[in-house]
């Protein structure tokens, strides 16, 4: 049977198969993406999750949260946020682009 150390290293193991692997994708998205001065990011409301990740990363201020209103009936909360872009600050340097976990982000021309 195995052991709890043993189901530990086990996992430790694959935590780093599946970090190893994520990096090397976003890397190749990295390349892959458009940024410098000539572009800037651009946030697509509706896939927005307001998670905040995206502010965390974006080391020029370029992103600020705003209050929207819910849209699901479903859900009883009142207020939910959502980020946008603050062009003139942006660098271009995609670093919100890797960030977010919905895909809301994207580099488009300036
Ligand atoms: S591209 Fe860089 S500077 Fe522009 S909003 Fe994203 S993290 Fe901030
Ligand atoms: S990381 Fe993406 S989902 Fe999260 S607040 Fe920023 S744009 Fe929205």
């Amino acid at each position: 049977m195995t052991s709890s150390d043993e189901l530990k290293l086990r996992r430790e193991k694959e935590a780093k198969r599946i970090r190893t692997s994520l990096n090397r994708q976003r890397g190749v998205q990295h390349a892959s993406l458009k940024g410098g001065e000539s572009a800037v990011a651009f946030v697509k409301e509706e896939l927005c999750i307001g998670c905040d990740q995206c502010t965390i990363v974006c080391d020029d201020g370029a992103i600020e949260v705003y209050k929207v209103a819910m849209r699901s009936p479903l859900i009883n909360v009142e207020s939910n946020q959502k980020a946008k872009i603050i062009r003139d600050a942006c660098t271009g340097c995609r670093l919100c682009v890797l960030a977010c976990p919905t895909d809301a982000i994207s580099m488009i021309d300036r």
